[in-house]
């Protein structure tokens, strides 16, 4: 539009989001400026000069930059290096792509999902609730296609979102009318300054700006979460669920069921039909289905979906069975919490294959579950010797591997039929393997392979 022409926008970083807000910047008619520290690749380079924007690659230049009226921030860029500083005493608004594509598209309700983990399996969920309903629905943000690029080309009448704290931070007048909060525990806190005040404070803004006739589903359970909504002036109507208390109003479990309650309407389902096995997953379905409810999905489509819905690659993701011997991925726990949900999930003698690059692990909340659940570990990873510090105690056979297929095979002779072997490795993948996909990725082809 004509107004915008003369309003310079300045997109710091060239990932997905950074892309997806150039282009719907030129879209909308701005003077867009792409700026990226790294050198583009040609596909990326082609993208920017089919939608008509100018660009550096391989440096930052400040001269340019600080020519902007806003800047488009990518989530991946720390806000105490140097650039960003003088860029801010500059008093350019630095924002990120979440909030810009928000204020371009107020009109489209979002729903947006956000924790320290369980984002992707929830917001998948919710995907496929949506999908299941036939609600028009894009689903994108920290998952598969950016926000903003989905505003640019893809008209919806709602946009499902999973957002991560780095993009939250970026975000001001961003107001979802559905906000799901999963939980909160430490994490990324080298960007936060050590402080878990601040990234309690970063996973708070998802309802910063929300109306009093939005809705914020949030985990009863999480003390994090529960102490900062005392000190927040939060609009929306809260929809709190709990695995451990009744509620009068929102999501809780009786009786081995899921009962949500909610004004007029009272939805009920048992746990034993739900898809998705695990505590962490109960807990993540209740906060998807109350969003459906909210937003008055038919019961029958909710329970259906819910029975149906796949699970995502990479997490508690059902493998091979082999001789009675359940073969189980959960690659993408990367961290102790992750794992202490996989290990707490399993309901059959468990060899566990844990392992990785340590970062800063505290095991000790493992060792209940460890002695009661796993008959055998092995090890996988740089860092076994803290392992085997940890549970040699606990567990009476513990290998060391240095190879998956080593692992493996490993596990598939002391796994008896009626046993699990799971990996969940509750550490970064990087000694071994290039990411978590990696890492999942050659588990089940060496398990296919046995
Ligand atoms: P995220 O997108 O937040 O990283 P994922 O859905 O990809 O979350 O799950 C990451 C890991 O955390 C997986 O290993 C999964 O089993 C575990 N997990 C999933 N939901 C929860 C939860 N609500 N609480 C704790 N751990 C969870």
């Amino acid at each position: 539009s004509e107004t915008n022409i003369s309003k310079k926008v300045v997109v710091l970083g060239g990932g997905i989001s950074g892309l997806g807000a150039a282009i719907l910047a030129a879209s909308r008619g701005y003077d867009v400026f792409l700026s990226d520290r790294a050198v583009v690749n040609d596909a990326f380079a082609k993208a920017l000069n089919e939608h008509g924007i100018s660009y550096e690659s391989g440096a930052h230049t400040l001269e340019k930059l600080i020519e902007a009226d806003v800047i488009i921030k990518s989530p991946g860029i720390p806000d105490h290096i140097d650039l960003i500083k003088q860029l801010k005493q500059a008093g350019i608004e630095i924002i990120s792509e979440i909030e810009f594509a928000f204020r371009e598209e107020r009109e489209v309700p979002v729903i947006a999902i956000t924790g320290s983990n369980g984002k992707t399996t929830t917001t998948s969920l919710m995907s496929y609730l949506l999908e299941t309903a036939q609600v028009n629905a894009t689903t994108g943000g920290n998952i598969g296609e950016s926000y903003a690029l989905q505003v640019a080309q893809k008209p919806a009448d709602y946009r499902l979102l999973e957002v991560s704290s780095f993009q939250l931070d970026g975000c001001y007048e961003f107001a979802p009318h559905i906000a799901i909060l999963l939980n909160i525990t430490p994490d990324h806190l080298d960007r936060y300054d050590y402080q878990f005040e601040n990234y309690i404070d970063s996973k708070m803004r998802i309802a910063q700006s929300q109306k009093a006739s939005d809705y914020f589903i949030y985990n009863a359970d999480d003390q994090a979460i529960t102490e900062a909504l005392k000190n927040k002036d939060i609009k929306a109507q809260l929809v709190p669920f709990s695995m451990t208390q009744e509620l009068k109003h929102g999501a809780f479990i009786k009786d081995n069921q899921i009962i949500i309650t909610l004004n007029n309407t009272l939805f009920t389902m048992p746990i034993q039909e739900l898809a998705l096995k695990g505590k962490h997953n109960t807990a993540n379905t209740m906060a998807a289905a109350t969003a459906a409810t909210l937003l008055k999905i038919r019961k029958e489509t909710i329970r259906q979906s819910l029975q149906s819905f796949k699970g995502v690659e990479h997490r508690l993701e059902n493998v091979l069975k082999i001789n009675k011997v359940q073969y189980i991925n959960d690659s993408k726990a990367t961290n102790v919490n992750a794992t202490y949900f996989a290990l707490d999930s399993m309901e059959h003698p468990t060899v566990w294959i844990v392992g990785g690059v340590d970062k800063g692990n505290n095991y000790s909340d493992l060792y209940e579950l460890v002695n009661r659940k796993v008959k055998a570990i092995v090890c996988l990873g740089i860092d076994n010797g803290k392992i085997i510090e940890n549970f040699a105690k606990c567990v009476d056979t513990v290998v060391e591997t240095s190879s998956m297929e080593d692992a493996v095979r490993v596990a598939y002779r002391l796994a008896k039929a009626g046993d699990n072997v799971l990996l969940s490795p509750a550490c970064a993948s990087f000694d071994l393997f290039e990411n978590y996909e990696d890492r999942g990725r050659q588990f089940k082809a060496a398990v296919r392979n046995l």
